[in-house]
């Protein structure tokens, strides 16, 4: 089965904000809780799962992680207790870590339609932790000032506020979009139905599955740290953010 199969109902691919609600237990084992529904962000995408907690009749379950297979698989933490299926829990997302990794997220969307405008850059992969980041792009050379120039132009885009909608569309439509694929080949799946679109209104379209925050005025400022070179073009840029 694949993700549009799983039993659990993804509430954070909606509600970005939500960080507590209620669910049921549909099973449950020492190596990963499946709940009906759950905002807990499973990683993807270069986006590392969320951490929390489940709360049920004043006990606790700690969520270290995420397992994706025919389910959805929450990793509870090493020897907690284990909610029996039917079980009412709360679930609540650990907010300091999410909030970061949507700003972390977010700022490098902006890092990426910021290098694919001024220098036609695809991006060829990608990862990222809270406030740091790295991202490789398809960069034959490095022009003078770079860095500096790539630094200063996403801070502009913060500064600016741009807003940064979330929504589905059917693939066909999705694919009419012009350069809606960033990344150098298109990593969605064939048999996916509905592309999930994130636009940084004016700056960036991209197919993506993570978590985002509003508006770019909430990442809080881009430091463009280093340039690597990876070989054969590819250039990789690690980036940090602050308030
Ligand atoms: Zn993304």
């Amino acid at each position: 089965m694949s993700e549009t199969q799983w039993r659990t109902h993804r509430l954070e691919l909606d509600d970005q904000t939500l960080r507590e609600w209620d669910a049921i237990v549909l099973q449950a084992a020492p190596d990963g809780i499946v709940l009906d529904r759950s905002a807990f962000y499973p990683g993807g995408g270069g986006q590392p799962p969320d951490h929390g907690v489940l709360l049920w009749g004043g006990v606790q379950t700690s969520i270290a992680g995420a397992r994706k297979g025919d389910d959805l698989y929450l990793i509870p933490g090493e020897g907690d207790p284990l909610p029996p299926p039917g079980t009412a829990v709360r679930g609540a997302v650990e907010d300091g870590r999410r909030t970061a990794l949507m700003r972390t997220h977010s700022g490098l969307h902006v890092l990426c339609g910021v290098v694919f405008r001024d220098f036609g850059s695809l991006v060829t992969g990608g990862n990222m932790e809270p406030y740091a980041a790295r991202m490789d792009f398809d960069l034959p050379e490095v022009p003078p000032g770079f860095k500096e120039n790539v630094e200063s132009a996403c801070n502009k885009e913060i500064a600016a506020g741009r807003r940064i909608d979330v929504r589905v569309l059917p693939r066909a439509q999705a694919f009419a979009i012009p350069d809606i694929i960033r990344t150098a080949t298109n990593l969605v799946p064939p048999d996916v139905p509905d592309v999930r679109i994130v636009d940084i209104v004016g700056l960036d379209q991209q197919a993506d599955g993570g978590t985002h925050v509003a508006a770019t005025s909430q990442i809080g400022r881009i430091e463009v740290v280093k340039i690597e070179n990876k070989g054969k073009g590819f250039r990789r840029l690690r980036i940090r953010i602050s308030d």
